[in-house]
Parts: structure tokens; C-alpha cells; sequence
């Protein structure tokens, strides 16, 4: 059976994964607020990313640059003119909509003409009369300082890769990386989507990772398939997604931005559809073109080896933190029939799973076997971090409490603990209980 997005949305909110944000006002639209369970996951997932992509390569460097950025970095990267969506009103039910979401074969530039020739219908009334389309751009305005006005007015940044363009400079005289190198940031963005939708799919506040491999020109291609295998690995080895609901979209050059020559969409059979998970794109040397122009500083890098003087070209993956985690989540839930009965678990990496393991003692009311599960709870803790304890209602609801948030071994000490010093490891994925010495765990 298909999972459904409904299905997801309520196990997040019941197992303290993910609420709908301000939640106790009625919420705000298009923000979500992480509790104990997601904040958990979301980290590891950020964790697992940064390792793979930063600490476990010498050719990566971090970086984290300030979320608001001073506004010449939107006018050089064109986000000022041209960071926006269609927006169109229904006159007849003042609804705003996103003009290319509402009729199939178009896309951000449709004009007034040919959307009303679409003859689109309003999501909300059914009616069809269109106001004309206008151009929402979609950053964050604020002002900063106390003056309110013009020459005040800044942006929070509507992705975190202008962040790392800035201090390329930076980085390439403080720290001399040998050509081919990347820069890797993880961190929020802000976009005033029109209609935000699909649980954390599109959200107005969301947190990216992003790189930018800086090469030379001529060897582009090679390192753009390059970091496109390393994509699949992290995806399929790390985060453990079935490569089967893995697809590559290869962008139509009239599809790609302007000054992209390759452009892959990675998409994920979400319980949505297929959507975009990451993209991969080859930038060329637009960006440090851009900051160069508008700094008036060079972004030229000087060869160490060859002396060889030019502006780096830079591959770009881009992954949505959120996005990878509907992935993982949508990849691990799993319903199953057994006894008439429908067990619901997260089939998590060991890697990813909130808590690595779930102590507890078989009776609560036996002093003796619930002092001895403290013992192998405080040993685990010390070696794993991240252990729970459970000493709530009979073992079957721990066990399915603990297969919905995806903790894949449960501990239980009973009796014979105190015996022969050995305790029940209940698998997650398998059902089935061994004895193992404690030592062993
Ligand atoms: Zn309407």
C-alpha cells in the first residue's frame, strides 16, 4: 500500500516530530516547528550530510555566513529583479494564486495574455475572472538600523549560496585550497511563497546545504559527474533511500537558468508525486562574474602549479533539508499486517534513528529489575549518547511506540538479567528477541 502524506503529517504530530508552527495561536502558514523527535532526526541528517560532504574529503571547506547579507549581493546575483513568482488575483474571491500552478505546460514567465487564455478556473470559487499577473518577488524584506526607510531596507537571504560566493575570496587567501575545491554551508533561507503547501515540502522558512565546487573551466564536466556520483552515494549508502525511487531529470536547456549549461534535478517518488529532492547545477562563472562587477574586486584564482591566472567555474548540488527529510522519512515509513493487527514503524538508518536504543525494565513495580535497567541505561547512554528510557505501560505499547519513532533495538531486563547478566534485544525491523549479554550490546 502507498503511503500517504496524511499518514506522515499525523505520525509527526503525534510522536513529537514536527508541529505546525505557532501551533498554539492556529499557527502561521507556510512555518513548521520541530520537537524533540525531529529536531533529533533533523540534526543527524545535517550531521550525516556535513561528514560525508565536508569531513570526510580534503577537497571541502565549511563556511557560515550571516543570514542577512548586505543587499548588493541580491542585486549582483539578479534575486532584487528577478526572484519572483506570478502572482494573480481572482476578482471574483480576491483568492492570490501562483499563475503557473494552476494550469498544466506553463511556468514563471507566463504572461497576462496567455494565462487568460488558459481559461483557468479559481481553485477557491470555481469562477474564472482573472486579474492581471503581476511579479511577487519572493525575499524577506526588513530594515535594519534604526532608520526606517529606504536606504535601510535589507533582505533575509532566499538561499544560503550567495553566502558562500561572498567569501570566496576569503577563503582562497586566507587558506590557498588547491583547485578543485568546494565551500559547504548549511543553514536557514526565506522565501515568501505564495502558497506554501505539501507539509515541509515548500515552506516559507527552511534550512539548505549547499556547495559550490570551484574548478577550472576545462574540466567542468568531468567533476560535475563526479559530485553526481557522490550525490547518489550519500543519497542511497548514507541516508539509505531506495535508489529505485531515485530518478535524474535532465533540464531542457529552455528550462534552465539563464547562465546554466547542465542542470540535473534529482527527484524522489514522494507520497506527493515525483518531486524535486536536490539539484546539481554547472554555474559557469556567473556568480563570481557577477561579484566581481558589482565589488569591483577580482575573484580570479592564481594557479598554484601552473601559475595560470582565470575566474573558477563552479558546479553547484543544492539539497533542502526538509525535502531529504520527507525522503528519509517517506523511505522508512512502513505499515504492517500481523495478527489482524496494523504495525506502523520507521524503518530509520541506525545512524539516523532519534534514539539508538530503548532501555527499559520488563515490571516497573520490581525495585531490583528497574535499578538494574538504570545500570544498562547509564551504560549505554555513556557510550551511545543517545538512549531512551521507557518504562510506560506494558512492553507491546513500548515496542510500538518505539517502532513509530524508529528506534531499532529495544533493551528489556527481567529476571534472568540478575541471573546471568544477559537481556531481551528486540529488533525493530524483525520482530524477533535475542538474549545477549550486556557487555555485548
Ligand atoms: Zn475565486
Amino acid at each position: 500500500m502507498a503511503t500517504k502524506l496524511e499518514d506522515i503529517v499525523s505520525l509527526c504530530k503525534r510522536r513529537g516530530f514536527i508541529f505546525p508552527g505557532s501551533d498554539v495561536y492556529g499557527g502561521f502558514a507556510g512555518t513548521w516547528d520541530y520537537g524533540p523527535l525531529g529536531v533529533a532526526l533533523k540534526k543527524k541528517i545535517m550531521n550525516e550530510w556535513w561528514k560525508f560532504w565536508v569531513e570526510d574529503r580534503d577537497d571541502m571547506f565549511g563556511v557560515d555566513a550571516a543570514i542577512i547579507m548586505n543587499p548588493k549581493t541580491w542585486v549582483a546575483s539578479g534575486h532584487a529583479a528577478t526572484f519572483a513568482d506570478p502572482l494573480v488575483e481572482c476578482l471574483e474571491c480576491k483568492g492570490r494564486f501562483r499563475a503557473d500552478k494552476l494550469a498544466d505546460g506553463i511556468n514563471e514567465s507566463v504572461t497576462t495574455e496567455e494565462f487568460h487564455n488558459l481559461h483557468a478556473k479559481c481553485p477557491t470559487c470555481g469562477k474564472e475572472n482573472w486579474g492581471p499577473i503581476r511579479k511577487f518577488n519572493m525575499m524577506f524584506q526588513t530594515h535594519v538600523g534604526p532608520i526606517v526607510d529606504d536606504t535601510s531596507v535589507a533582505y533575509l537571504r532566499p538561499e544560503t549560496a550567495q553566502g558562500i560566493f561572498t567569501n570566496y575570496k576569503n577563503v582562497v587567501d586566507s587558506i590557498y585550497p588547491s583547485i578543485p575545491f568546494g565551500l559547504a554551508q548549511q543553514g536557514k533561507a526565506f522565501r515568501n511563497e505564495i502558497s506554501p503547501r505539501d507539509f515541509v515540502f515548500r515552506s516559507r522558512e527552511f534550512e539548505q546545504m549547499e556547495i559550490e565546487y570551484f574548478v577550472h573551466p576545462d574540466t567542468w564536466e568531468e567533476n560535475f559527474e563526479k559530485l553526481l556520483k557522490s550525490v547518489h552515494e550519500f543519497l542511497e549508502e548514507k541516508m539509505e533511500i531506495p535508489a529505485e525511487k531515485i530518478h535524474e531529470l535532465e533540464v531542457a536547456p529552455e528550462d534552465r537558468a539563464h547562465y546554466s549549461k547542465r542542470t540535473i534535478d534529482v527527484e524522489f517518488d514522494y507520497p506527493i508525486g515525483r518531486e524535486e529532492l536536490m539539484g546539481i547545477a554547472y554555474r559557469t562563472d556567473f556568480d563570481l562574474g557577477n561579484i566581481q562587477r558589482e565589488s569591483g574586486k577580482s575573484m580570479e584564482y592564481r594557479d598554484k602549479m601552473t601559475g595560470e591566472t582565470f575566474v573558477p567555474h563552479v558546479i553547484e548540488p543544492s539539497f533542502g533539508v526538509e525535502r531529504l527529510l520527507m525522503a528519509v522519512l517517506a523511505s522508512s515509513y512502513t505499515e504492517e499486517e500481523k495478527d489482524g493487527k496494523t504495525r506502523v514503524l520507521l524503518k530509520l538508518p541506525e545512524t539516523l534513528a532519534p534514539f539508538r536504543f530503548c532501555v527499559s525494565p520488563l515490571l516497573k513495580n520490581k525495585p531490583e529489575l528497574v535499578e538494574k535497567a538504570k545500570e544498562v541505561y547509564d551504560a549505554l547512554r555513556a557510550k551511545y549518547g543517545n538512549v531512551t528510557w521507557d518504562d510506560s505501560g506494558n512492553i507491546g505499547k513500548r515496542y510500538m511506540k518505539q517502532d513509530e519513532i524508529g528506534t531499532p533495538k529495544c533493551v528489556v531486563v527481567d529476571f534472568d538479567t540478575l541471573e546471568d547478566g544477559t537481556v531481551t534485544v528486540r529488533d525493530r525491523d524483525m520482530t524477533e528477541q535475542t538474549r545477549v549479554k550486556i557487555e555485548e550490546l
